[in-house]
């Protein structure tokens, strides 16, 4: 049975590393990938990296929940290839509740990545999967989200972070 993992949320400073490629692909993956889509629906999230879990592996999992319909996506080792365009959403995180903002991303991308067998794929991505690859794949980096807006836009989630977490 899959199990709920606990989240790491801004400031854990194991958000900042960056996490190690995958070379096992056994069935401790596939049973990773599980508690990970697990954890990111028992959060209402539609993306998770290994690392919001405190494991510093470059899994991603993604599922936008489009029209109710689920579609869970894996991508172990995703790299970005290609990248054109630009657009902006207001994201989320998981690792920074409450808080949103508006990010500018690359609006078309071209992603290399392994699947559960370890076997080599490429996607072609555009709109909120587009987004949210590179949100994910940022986490891998030991990026988030809050670290991709403007200076001024940090003040203000700076002043946010110290009115709300406070004690
Ligand atoms: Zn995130």
């Amino acid at each position: 049975m899959a199990k709920v993992l606990k989240l790491f949320t801004y400031p854990d400073p194991l958000l900042k590393e960056i996490s190690k490629e995958v070379t096992d692909f056994s069935k401790e993956l596939k049973s990773l990938t599980d508690d990970m889509f697990k954890t990111m629906y028992e959060n209402s999230g539609i993306g998770l990296a290994a690392p919001q879990v405190g494991i510093l592996k470059r899994i991603v999992v993604i599922d936008l929940q489009e029209d109710d319909k689920k579609v869970p996506l894996i991508f172990i080792n995703p790299q970005i290839i290609e990248a054109c365009g630009s657009t902006t959403f207001e994201e989320g995180c998981l690792s920074v509740p409450g808080y949103h903002e508006v990010v500018k991303r690359k609006k078309d991308i071209t992603v290399k990545f392994q699947d559960l067998e370890g076997k080599e794929q490429v996607i072609n991505a555009t709109g909120l999967l587009a987004i949210c690859l590179q949100h994910e794949i940022d986490h891998l980096n030991g990026i988030l989200f809050v670290d991709q807006i403007s200076q001024l836009k940090k003040g203000f989630f700076k002043k946010w972070f110290k009115k709300n977490h406070s004690e």
